[in-house]
């Protein structure tokens, strides 16, 4: 049947890609439908409860800047909060929580059940429909057929889905949960190219059953920070600690005596999977050398029992895995509520989506989070948020928007995949952006909230804060840049307290502030103020102590500019130019990159072969 409404946007998945795709494009003002299998699982985290990290906090709060649902799900469901990196530059400093798993995912389903213009439908979609070469809505296995402008596809690790545990694997989307079949097939009919991946799971272990007398505790951090710039210490529910114990040589032989019953090392996982996040037994084949790899013990919930040992996924034999668990300090009677495995999926190559995630070759088809090849909650959520935005944009007739690499990690993340693609999953890290000191996660509303209230993603109430926070911030800077501090002064004489060289001259706050000795608190008891909003005290700190190195990157940024808006032809002749390499040939061809900038970004291109480019835009203008 002809489902009786038509939608401006559908999203088909309600994972973390798919949530915030449909906030987004609801938030718009576009009727938008979220198709997904279970309405039960909206926002579920099918892996560690933790949201943020290095790389990855700066995302989420880039997806809060723009008015998404993350940060403000991660402060009303973390249990503990930490700043890392805190003793570090403030590019890479970095909020991650812990979440209970359960209030996290009530959080979200609420946000997306009280969102204006959103419908959620609980059903599988087996197809796409499409005429010519445009999406027109999709069929649910019962074959309803909803007609929609546009769509987001967001199925995450579902498509073909494989899990493995030893040499017994079976078809699944994730533990628990089906797999998409029909749907993977058809999208094979369709011209994308398919790949494979895979990522894993650790054992999860009942906390009643562990020692944690013999670990090491973690608590989070005090004050307990926030993820959202509208969050509130209220908002948090209770506080818990983590715990670290380790591995060992025991440990280390137990695992390698199941290596012949390893899917991994026996061939029957073909998929590539995360680098940056390998399961037990790889680390103990690759780094040989090393008796002990740490576990973070780090709780479920707040109701649950269930602990997830962050360092031990595993895709080994039951046998072995409950056999090498116990053999760690702390685990010697641990149970396990559910093994550990692998699973192997369907990605597309994500060279074949514009900046605005829509396909190349099925106009009005978008696509985003781990489908294209990356891994984390904070990937996919981020380009969800892009791809619904793109999606309610389309239906709108409004142009395209995606931020660039100067503006946020949300720009380096889809830059990266469209031009450089991916062949294992890939994550997020403050090294990947050329920009590291502009794109903080402590200015991210700084540089996206405005564009984010242009679009429709911000509501009233950000929007006040943020301008005030905004406001707060120039009146500060000026009363810095504008308050003299007299060398024979009260405020000198406490200065000097602090200061290794005491103040011979008049200098202005701003360039106290600039000393190393001297912080944002110390100019406050210095000058017997107080700067009430504390995310207005520490934007001020970062701005006025890193002011030289900020400028720099910006006039660098600047100069790049050029090529950024140097824009290339969809029809250029990339093999006509002689002197550019076969494989470079190939590889423009088959990015084709929207600017010289993006082109330079190419793997392999040098800045010679840049200048060839340039040479040939010039000759045909
Ligand atoms: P998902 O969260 O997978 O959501 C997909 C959604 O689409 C689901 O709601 C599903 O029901 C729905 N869906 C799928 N097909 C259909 C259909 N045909 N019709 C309707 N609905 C459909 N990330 C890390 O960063 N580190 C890790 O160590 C890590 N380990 C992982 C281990 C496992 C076993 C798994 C499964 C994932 C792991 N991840 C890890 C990845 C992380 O879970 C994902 O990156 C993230 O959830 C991706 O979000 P997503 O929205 O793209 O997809």
């Amino acid at each position: 049947m002809d489902y009786p409404k038509r939608y401006d946007v559908i999203v088909i998945g309600g994972g973390h890609a798919g949530t915030e795709a449909a906030l987004a494009a609801a938030r718009m003002g576009c009727s938008t439908l979220l198709l997904t299998h279970n309405i039960e699982t909206l926002g579920q985290m099918s892996c560690n409860p933790a949201i943020g990290g290095i790389g990855k906090s700066h995302l989420v709060k880039e997806i809060d800047a723009l008015g998404g649902a993350m940060a403000l799900a991660t402060d009303r469901g973390g249990i503990q909060f930490r700043v890392l990196n805190s003793r570090k530059g403030p590019a890479v400093r970095a909020t991650r929580a812990q979440a209970d798993r359960l209030l996290y995912k009530q959080v979200v389903r609420s946000i997306l059940e009280n969102q204006p213009n959103l419908d959620l439908f609980q059903q599988a979609a087996d197809d796409i429909m499409v005429e010519g070469e445009t999406v027109k809505g999709v069929v649910t296995n019962m074959g309803v057929r909803f007609h929609a402008q546009t769509v987001v596809l967001t199925t995450g690790t579902f498509l073909g889905g494989v899990i493995h545990i030893g040499m017994q694997n079976s078809s699944g989307g994730r533990a628990g949960d089906a797999p998409s079949i029909a749907l993977a097939q058809r999208l094979r009919e369709l011209p994308f190219q398919v790949d494979r991946l895979k990522t894993g799971t650790p054992p999860r272990i009942d906390a009643r059953s562990v020692d944690f007398s013999v670990m090491e505790e973690q608590p989070g951090d005090t004050p307990v920070p926030v993820m959202s710039y509208m969050g509130r210490l209220e908002d948090h529910p209770q506080q818990i600690s983590c715990y670290i114990t380790k591995t060992n040589e025991q440990t280390h032989d137990i695992i390698r005596s199941g290596f012949d019953r390893s899917p991994m090392f026996t061939g029957k996982i073909e998929g590539v999977g995360p680098r940056y996040c390998p399961s037990i037994e790889d680390k103990i084949n690759r780094f040989s050398d090393k008796d002990s790899h740490q576990i973070f013990v780090e709780p479920e919930g707040l109701t649950t029992h269930e602990l997830y040992p962050n360092g031990i996924s595993t895709s080994l034999p039951f046998d072995i895995q409950i056999a090498a668990v116990r053999s760690i300090r702390g685990f010697e009677n641990a149970h396990i509520t559910r093994p550990g495995y692998a699973i192997e999926y369907d990605y597309f190559n994500p060279q074949e989506l514009t900046h605005s995630l829509e396909n190349k070759f099925i106009h009005n088809l978008y696509f985003a989070g781990q489908i294209n090849g990356t891994t984390g909650y904070e990937e996919a959520g981020a380009q969800g948020l892009l791809a619904g935005v793109n999606a309610a944009l389309r239906a709108q007739e409004k142009d395209p928007w995606w931020p660039t690499r100067d503006q946020a990690y949300l720009g380096v993340l889809v830059d990266d995949l469209i031009t450089l693609g991916t062949k294992e999953p890939y994550r997020m890290f403050t090294s990947r952006a050329e920009y590291r000191l502009l794109l903080r996660e402590d200015n991210a509303d700084l540089r996206l909230t405005e564009k984010g209230r242009e679009l429709g993603l911000v509501d009233d109430d950000r929007w006040q804060a943020f301008c005030e926070k905004r406001e707060a911030i120039e009146q500060q800077r000026q009363r810095l840049n504008s308050t003299w501090i007299q060398p024979d002064s009260a405020e000198a004489r406490k200065a000097n307290q602090f200061l290794e060289r005491p103040l011979n001259r008049e200098y202005c706050l701003a360039d106290l502030l600039r000393r190393p000795e001297l912080t944002i608190e110390r100019i406050e008891s210095i000058t017997d103020t107080v700067i009430e909003n504390r995310q207005v005290a520490e934007q001020l700190e970062i701005q006025v102590k890193y002011e030289g190195y900020i400028s720099r990157q910006q006039e660098e940024i600047e100069r790049l500019q050029r090529y950024e808006n140097t824009a290339l032809p969809d029809d250029f002749d990339y093999c006509s130019i002689s002197g550019l390499s076969n494989e470079l040939q190939q590889k423009l061809v088959q990015v084709k990159p929207a600017t010289i900038a993006q082109a330079s970004r190419i793997q392999g291109m040098t800045p010679a072969a840049v200048s060839l480019l340039i040479i040939q835009l010039k000759k045909r203008s």
